[in-house]
């Protein structure tokens, strides 16, 4: 048996070799973040299977043992995979959207509200832009209800060919002329880049739509105009790829941005999309743009949108957006999922007693 001295001693040099082998790992890490650096400059992945493959090889060649290569080949497939992580950790830091490139919340103010600041807001107005009437009637709603946000589509990109592909710019005109009546800020989707720059001169932000999230062109003239712009996540986008297409715009100059949850696909049929509360506060945590929750295109059901509108505001969104419709039976886009005006003011009044609005 070992005495009790030897023993003490060996736990001593293993202590020695711990700590030894921390600043090598260390130094290594410190290594591969410049090498990161450097990938990052000249625009090449930073993981790299041939020469990793290599590094391996050249291990195993060496490995006397007692570890036999297969325990050696995972030991640095550990540290390899560790130091991937760092160099990505850098990458995400230097992302523009990013919390940790800027800590403070952008706040984006329309009008007489503030999208960010810590009160949250709600949008709402029909899905499309069908009428000067129409839109008059719901924005006299609005206004009397105290919501200063309207919406409104005109350019609408549909499933079919065949159905109401919105009034265009016709249809911008008519939200201009009526929001200036009413004293609204209006948000109207834009589907073509060389409509951009038009835009800005009839509404107050541009949507950019889910099925257009990785539309990169449409994402860099937004990014060129200076213009608040409201960006859909794509229906089966991850956050990730959510968040790097709002880095597209910002990295153009335009740090006006909004990103808004509506939903993604699943194989759940119960709801139109799923609503994936969980990337609230994951992009409030991971970028400092504000977040809001699209209750209407992410369930598609009117009897779970106040529940949902509560969830999403208890989560931590900047706000809500919801379509209203004068007679939704009559609507010439998403006809079952519009609120009427009276079951919008009963949604409003249950989403503000709740305290969260
Ligand atoms: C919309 O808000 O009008 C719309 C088409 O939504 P989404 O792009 O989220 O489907
Ligand atoms: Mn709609």
């Amino acid at each position: 048996m070992m005495s009790q001295g030897r023993l003490e001693d060996l736990r001593v040099k293993l202590d020695a070799i711990n700590l030894q082998l921390l600043e090598l790992l260390s130094e290594r890490a410190r290594i591969a973040q410049e090498i990161g650096l450097d990938k990052e400059k000249q625009g090449v992945p930073k993981f790299d299977p041939v020469r990793e493959k290599q590094m391996l090889e050249q291990l195993v060649a060496h490995n006397k043992g007692p570890f036999d290569h297969e325990t050696v080949r995972h030991l640095f497939k550990q540290i390899f995979q560790a130091s991937l992580k760092l160099q990505q950790a850098d990458h995400q830091k230097l992302l523009l959207v990013s919390r940790k490139n800027k800590r403070e919340d952008t706040v984006i103010t329309l009008g007489d509200v503030t999208v960010g600041g810590g009160k949250p807001m709600m949008i709402a107005g029909p899905c499309s832009v069908e009428s000067y009437e129409q839109v008059r009637q719901v924005a006299a709603a609005l206004k009397a209800a105290g919501i200063t946000v309207m919406r409104g589509g005109a350019f609408k990109p549909r499933t079919s060919p065949y159905d109401f592909q919105g009034l265009g710019v016709e249809g911008l005109k008519i939200l201009k002329e009526v929001a200036s009546e009413f004293g609204l800020k209006t948000i109207s989707e834009i589907v073509d880049p060389a409509h951009i720059a038009m835009a800005c001169d009839y509404i107050d932000v541009i949507q950019i739509g889910a099925r257009n999230m990785q539309n990169f062109e449409l994402l860099k003239a937004a990014g060129d105009v200076r213009t608040p712009i409201l960006l859909k996540r794509g229906l089966a986008a991850t956050i990730d790829e959510f968040v790097h297409a709002a880095e597209y715009i910002v990295s153009r100059g335009n740090n006006q941005v909004m990103l808004i949850e509506r939903g993604i696909r699943t194989y759940e049929k119960a709801t139109r999309n799923t609503l994936d509360i969980s990337a609230v506060p994951i992009l409030k945590q991971e970028t400092h743009l504000p977040v809001l929750v699209d209750v209407t295109h992410s369930t598609g059901r009117k009897d779970i949108l106040a529940p949902c509108a509560k969830a999403a505001l208890a989560a931590g969104a900047d706000g809500i957006m919801v379509e209203v419709h004068p007679d939704p039976a009559t609507a010439l886009s998403d006809a079952a999922q519009q609120l009427n005006i009276e079951q919008f003011n009963r949604f409003y009044t249950e989403v503000k007693n709740s305290g969260l609005l």
